[in-house]
């Protein structure tokens, strides 16, 4: 799970990046509203902590490109004390909760739990959708009506992560996958999304799974069952 902080404060930035990571979720910190607007909404992050007062470019216009890019993301804003209106425009504009500064760091990350609906990424085991089931802890990819199951590496099991932490059946764009799977270390050797994508489609034939990944023109890819 990969954690975006939008926060000025670095010394509050670096302290909850550091709880974050100590909890297993990757997290990067941007120190300005315009750099914090380009991350958020690049489709990298399943959660965005969001400081209201930034330089650059405030939290609720950050929120207003985030709400229209990627509607599915996760939103913690935070806002000084008192500010009653800041809550207030926050949570109507789409953020998904907030926390008034000074907080505890538990207490974020008690929230950020509840928002990603689970207890932390390192206690998650497993993601299913159709009869496919992708094990978080060993990798392995299996298919619930043959028994099958194979491990996946490295991007494949990136690909198939995100794939099967979306609602079944949403159609997510190449640069979604893209950005997603290859935007975090822009490792160019290997950023090869169709490659990948077919090695995926390999391996699920390989456990006889009944879902596919299909091409929808013009829009990118889809987990759907055969028909
Ligand atoms: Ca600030």
């Amino acid at each position: 799970m990969k954690v975006l902080i939008v926060e000025d404060e670095y010394a509050l930035a670096d302290a909850v990046a550091s709880a974050f990571e100590r909890n297993h979720y990757q997290t990067k910190i941007c120190q300005n509203g315009i750099d914090g607007a380009q991350e958020a909404a690049s489709g990298k992050y399943d959660l965005v902590i969001l400081d209201v007062m930034l330089p650059g470019m405030d939290g609720f216009d950050i929120l207003a490109e985030i709400r229209a890019l990627q509607p599915d993301v996760k939103v913690i804003m935070l806002t000084a004390r008192g500010e009653l209106d800041d809550k207030l425009k926050g949570l109507k504009n789409g953020a998904n909760d907030y926390m008034t500064k000074p907080f505890h760091i538990e207490e974020l990350l008690a929230r950020a739990d509840v928002q990603l609906k689970a207890v932390s990424a390192f206690e998650e085991q497993k993601l299913s959708a159709f009869d496919l089931e992708l094990n978080l802890k060993n990798g392995e990819l299996s298919c619930k009506s043959t028994g099958e199951s194979i491990p996946l590496k490295g991007k494949e099991y990136e690909l198939a992560e995100y794939i099967l932490r979306q609602p079944p059946g949403q159609i997510l764009s190449r640069e979604q996958l893209y950005n997603r799977v290859w935007g975090w270390d822009n490792d160019l050797e290997s950023n090869n999304l169709e490659a990948y994508l077919s090695f995926l489609r390999k391996k699920m034939k390989l456990i006889g799974t009944g879902a596919v990944i299909k091409a929808v023109r013009g829009m990118g890819y889809r987990l759907e069952e055969k028909k």
